[in-house]
């Protein structure tokens, strides 16, 4: 089988670089394997099998370990994806940056949320801000004994962004436009840059969270409605987050199906974000200086309290309750019948009070959407609360390096990512076997494919949704 490059000339390096992915997705999917059983596997050579291993642990990607997953006369050593694998997921949000650090196996390393205005600060000062937010998590997760190491960094926002190359087009709530998200976080890391550096949208990240970890796992068609001061949608089509030509699918906030009365923040009028933001709960269930619509009072406490009249039986809290709702119920018809989807995840302050707006805006989705029976769609609020778009990030930065390990291999020579890896004698490369990232862009584009890192050891014997076709015979 002949592959050819990018450029149209037959590229080794690409037919590497493939490789070296097919062999991570493997070890991900399937759980420790010895380097005959993943050649059986896969589908490559054993001595090309060799080779990319030896790769794989000179980049502190795969580690040794003991029996198990050997089988096929493995005859040694099973290989594993090192754990200590790190991605580092932030989000910037109007009233916060929060940043996330998840392992290869789903476990949170460090979580750290800042309150901040965002919007006062300015897009220098707020980038300032979210580098800090950044050194702090990789400080963090250095200095666990662990031996963790963060690979790559994701970084979610409330707004158009194009993740190639990873520059905020407009976030109307935060009254940012036109950022190089990427370049200008590369240049306040300097030396600490991660070996991958991406941007999302927030919401979009919170989908991808939701389809591989959180209340509607595996679900392969889900829409993801996320409220803060802003509303973001994600959409998963098909088992992947549909983004359109432009990258800017999902895009649900300014359906204009609010009241024509209320300015959004984008300009407009009536957009849905007047009906069903923060800002919208707390003028149906409040008045102006009523302790709830203090910015500067923590948003989890506030909507503690709404709950608390609620559960009361205050009457104005109920009404409000109800209007927001109604109004989700609006959208959320729009949504199923354009999109048929299975599950309906409500993250953000949606998901806090999700028990309070479900009854209305289910009522209002079964008057409203045509296709009958509202195509069995079920609404669930979020478990991931809010760090969906964070662990979205995090598991987004870890699967560009896993899926182009290229990010990590410098143009001289594979280097060891993670330090004083304890494995046993690699097996080494063969001569002239180019370092597979020698081409590798820094900051590409986040993969297409939902993240399946998995969260629990049962998780590591599932099989790969959708793995990708697998190249037979030779190596690079
Ligand atoms: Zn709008």
């Amino acid at each position: 089988m002949r592959w050819e490059g990018r450029d149209g000339v037959d590229d080794g390096q690409v037919v590497r670089r493939h490789n070296l992915a097919s062999v991570l997705r493997e070890l991900r999917a399937a759980g420790p394997r010895s380097r005959a059983r993943i050649a059986a596997e896969t589908g490559l050579t054993r001595a090309a099998v060799t080779s990319l291993v030896g790769e794989l642990l000179a980049l502190g990607l795969v580690r040794e370990t003991q029996g198990q997953g050997a089988g096929h006369g493995g005859g040694g050593q099973a290989l594993e994806l090192d754990g200590r694998l790190t991605g580092l997921g932030v989000e910037v949000a109007v009233d916060h940056v929060t940043v996330l650090a998840l392992d290869v196996r789903g476990e949170v390393l460090h979580t750290a949320r800042t309150p901040l205005d965002v919007p006062h600060l300015g897009v220098t000062r707020g980038l300032d801000e979210v580098a800090a937010a950044v050194t702090a998590g990789l400080d963090a997760v250095a200095t666990a004994a662990s031996g963790h190491e963060v690979v790559g960094v994701t970084v979610g926002l409330p707004g158009l962004v194009e993740t190639a190359p990873g520059a905020l087009r407009h976030a109307p709530t935060l009254g940012w436009r036109e950022v190089p998200i990427v370049d200008e976080l590369a240049a306040r890391l300097g030396p600490r840059r991660p070996p991958h550096l991406g941007a999302d949208n927030a919401a979009n990240l919170a989908a991808l969270a939701e389809h591989a970890t959180g209340s509607a796992a595996g679900v392969p068609d889900l829409v993801h409605i996320t409220g803060e001061t802003g509303v973001g949608g994600g959409i998963i089509a098909d088992g992947g987050l549909l983004r359109g030509v432009g990258g800017y699918g999902g895009e649900i906030a300014h359906l204009p199906i609010g009241d024509p009365a209320h300015r959004c923040l984008c300009g407009r009028y009536g957009c849905w974000e007047t009906a069903i933001g923060l800002p919208a709960l707390l003028r149906e269930v409040a008045d102006p200086g009523d302790a709830v619509t203090d910015p500067h009072l923590d948003l989890p406490a506030r909507l503690a309290e709404i709950r608390r009249r609620a559960e009361l039986g205050d009457g104005r809290t109920l009404r409000g309750l109800d209007a927001i709702g109604t109004s989700l119920g609006v959208g959320a018809a729009i949504l199923v019948d354009l999109l048929n989807p299975q599950v309906i995840t409500l993250g953000g302050y949606f998901a806090v009070l999700g028990d309070l707006l479900h009854e209305p805006m289910a009522a209002e989705l079964d008057k409203r959407a045509a296709v009958p029976g509202r195509g069995d769609c079920r609404v669930e609020p979020s478990v991931l609360g809010f760090t969906a778009a964070c662990r979205g990030g995090a598991l987004v930065a870890l699967d560009a390096v896993l899926d182009d390990p290229g990010h990590l291999a410098p143009a001289s020579g594979p280097d060891t990512v993670l330090a004083a890896t304890p494995v046993a004698p690699a097996a080494p490369s063969p001569a002239g076997a180019s370092p597979a990232g020698a081409s590798a862009t820094p900051g590409a584009p986040a993969p297409p494919t939902p993240p399946a890192a998995p969260t629990s050891p049962a998780a590591t014997a599932a099989p790969a949704p959708n793995a990708p076709p697998r190249p037979a015979g030779g190596t690079a």
